[in-house]
């Protein structure tokens, strides 16, 4: 258990059970905290109580599309020194184009590589926020 990631909190917004279990084991051990959603109504209800450093987030969700949760992040002030990662299997690149033209702080492709990505979260994390 890794005590370099202490006290930070990811939010994982995702409604496949096997990356979701992935992704929070991986950043557990890592020593962060994590908050899981399976949903969009469930990512907005822990937003409401929790201000997360990052939000990890699915855009094929069973119940709204991830960008209107991430709409919902960028409109809510309290949550503007949260950084958003787009999590999502597309590999197609025009879509992440359009994606990152989106103003997200970054963008992970599933599958996971576990031998990537919690070093990658942790480098978006200390990336200076561009204004
Ligand atoms: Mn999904």
């Amino acid at each position: 258990m890794s005590d370099r990631n202490r006290g930070k909190v990811i939010l994982i917004v995702e409604d496949n059970k096997h990356n979701m279990e992935l992704a929070a084991d991986l950043l557990e051990v890592a020593g962060f905290t994590t908050l899981q959603a399976r949903n969009g109504e469930n990512a907005l209800k822990i937003l409401a109580d929790n201000t997360p450093h990052v939000v990890l987030l699915d855009l094929r969700l069973p119940d709204v599309h991830g960008l209107e949760i991430f709409r919902k992040i960028r409109e809510n002030k309290k949550l503007d020194a949260t950084k958003v990662i787009v999590f999502t299997a597309s590999a197609m690149k025009e879509e992440e184009e359009k994606i990152r033209g989106m103003g997200f702080d970054a963008f992970i492709s599933k599958p996971i590589d576990t031998t990537r990505f919690v070093q990658a979260i942790e480098e978006i994390l200390h990336q200076v926020k561009k204004g």
